[in-house]
């Protein structure tokens, strides 16, 4: 019997059994995969915005966020020698009044912001009502990340490519293989009956990978709503669309056009498309991630609702599963599974 049994090898599942093992080498891990081609880890496009939303709020606890990012990138570059946290600035161009006003807000807020975000002016852009520098922003390559980790553990953790089926019969057939069971298998688990009580609240998104155009540094992330990020091998990343009521894998000519005609508005380009690809988000009603415990079944935990920002909160939420696990630590409420606990029946 196995110590844990992870369901699900994305960057919830991988990140969880990573930190697991940092904290006590002794463990014992299955992880359970159905090496999905369009699950969320492998389409995302990995940016890190601490700044973000409508109302250009940093994000609470940004600070440890990060922090965990660079602490992962710095312990796994030591192992690997490779680098897969890249800090861009990003430029947000506002797209409207609203926007501009929030962003001035922020600005005089010196405070909590200055560290932040700072006044921008473009020549290079359009921008009629303006824009700002986030600097703290950049990007994760997941891929290189996840490959990198599982290697790592490799000699720790039996990988196992299957599909979990959420009826009863499997449930009790794999706690019966670990003593304790983490699910953390995206979206699809708002049809696993131990887990449907939460408010899941998926969404789709499309991205398209293009060759970086000649006239564009690629120093910055670019951000009106769609983002625009430059890679290392001069490829760039346009996206992503945002559909709440179609959850399917088809990439459409709709939401490319609908990225080409944004990355236009601000550039004046018409890029090279390469690829164009489509996944689901494991969102939450309230937009938080979910963690810890199941309400009845002890030995069952979760790690889900990572959302449209999976790679900036993935490193964060699974230290602090792991802490939990191993040491009892408590989840801040807001990342807590117990906000939820009064929908369970
Ligand atoms: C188009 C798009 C763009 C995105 N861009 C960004 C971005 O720029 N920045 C950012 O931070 N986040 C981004 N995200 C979000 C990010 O990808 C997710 O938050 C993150 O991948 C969630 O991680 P996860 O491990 O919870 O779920 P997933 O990534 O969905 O991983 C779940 C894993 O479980 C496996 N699995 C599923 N069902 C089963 C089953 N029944 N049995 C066994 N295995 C199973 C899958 O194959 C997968 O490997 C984007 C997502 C999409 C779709």
């Amino acid at each position: 019997m196995k110590d844990f049994l992870i369901i699900g090898g994305g960057l919830a599942g991988i990140l969880t059994a990573y930190n697991l093992l940092l904290r006590d080498n002794s463990l014992t891990i299955k992880i359970i995969d159905n090496s999905f081609d369009s699950a969320a880890w492998r389409v995302a496009a990995g940016i890190i915005n601490p700044v973000s939303g409508k109302r250009i709020v940093k994000t609470i606890n940004a600070e440890d966020i990060l922090s965990s990012i660079i602490a992962l990138n710095t312990l796994l570059s030591e192992q690997s020698g490779k680098t897969f946290f890249h800090p861009k600035p990003i430029i947000r161009i506002f797209r409207d009044n609203t926007e501009q006003n929030a962003w001035i807000r922020k600005l005089d807020n010196t405070a909590e912001y200055e560290e932040w975000i700072e006044k921008y002016d473009t020549s290079f852009l359009h921008a009629p009502y303006g824009c700002g520098i986030i600097k703290k922003g950049g990007y994760l390559d997941i891929r290189g990340l996840l490959k990198t980790m599982m290697h790592t553990i490799a000699d720790k953790v039996i990988f196992q490519t299957s599909t979990f089926g959420a009826n009863p019969y499997n449930n009790t057939h794999y706690t019966k293989e670990a003593q304790t069971v983490i699910m953390c298998y995206g979206w699809e688990m708002m049809y696993n009956p131990l887990w449907s009580f939460l408010p899941f609240a998926p969404f789709k998104g499309e991205v398209l990978t293009v060759k970086i155009p000649k006239q564009l540094s690629d120093e910055f992330i670019l951000n009106n709503g769609t983002y625009f990020l430059p890679l290392h091998n001069g490829t760039a990343r346009i996206g992503a669309t945002i559909e709440h009521n179609q959850l399917d894998y088809m990439p459409t000519e709709k939401s490319k056009n609908k990225l080409l005609q944004d990355f236009f508005s601000m550039t004046g380009i018409k890029p090279e498309v390469v690829d164009h690809k489509a996944g689901i988000r494991p969102g939450i009603e309230d937009r938080y991630p979910v963690i810890g415990r199941h309400p009845h079944h002890n030995n069952i935990f979760i790690l889900n609702g990572l959302g449209g920002r999976g790679a900036f909160y993935a490193p964060y939420c699974s230290s602090l599963l792991a802490d939990f696990l191993l040491s009892e630590k408590e989840i801040p409420a807001q990342y807590s599974v117990h906000r939820y606990y009064h929908l369970y029946r």
